[in-house]
């Protein structure tokens, strides 16, 4: 361990020494969820009548495109397939790519 450690990053965890790394965005689940169901609800209700059915259809896309921007802003974070450590304050390895299922099961059953 030296002084500028945590500005290079990681290939394996710090916690467990699983080199399984994967990266997810920070994304706020409540938020998008929230915004999903908001968007949701406005839609059936102006859905229901002809008249503002269009009105409906734009607080979709309105929606679909603030989830997009979430999406885009919120930072991404390094997890550790073995202990779900999550490691926001180290750089992105280029070489660890999203959440596979097939590895998380590998992990899943020694859990
Ligand atoms: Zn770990």
């Amino acid at each position: 361990m030296t002084a500028d450690d945590s500005e290079k990053f990681l290939t394996q965890c710090p916690d467990c020494g699983c080199r399984d790394l994967f990266i997810r965005k920070d994304f706020p689940q409540k938020l998008g969820l929230a915004i999903v169901v908001v968007a949701a609800i406005a839609f059936l209700a102006l859905a229901a009548k002809r008249e503002t059915f269009y009105l409906g259809a734009w607080v979709l896309v309105v929606a679909a495109a603030i989830d997009a921007i979430l999406y885009a802003i919120v930072p991404k974070v390094t997890v550790c397939y073995r202990c779900r450590a999550e490691f926001r304050d180290r750089p992105i390895n280029p070489e660890h790519e999203g959440f596979e299922l097939a590895v998380g099961e590998k992990y899943r059953q020694h859990s």
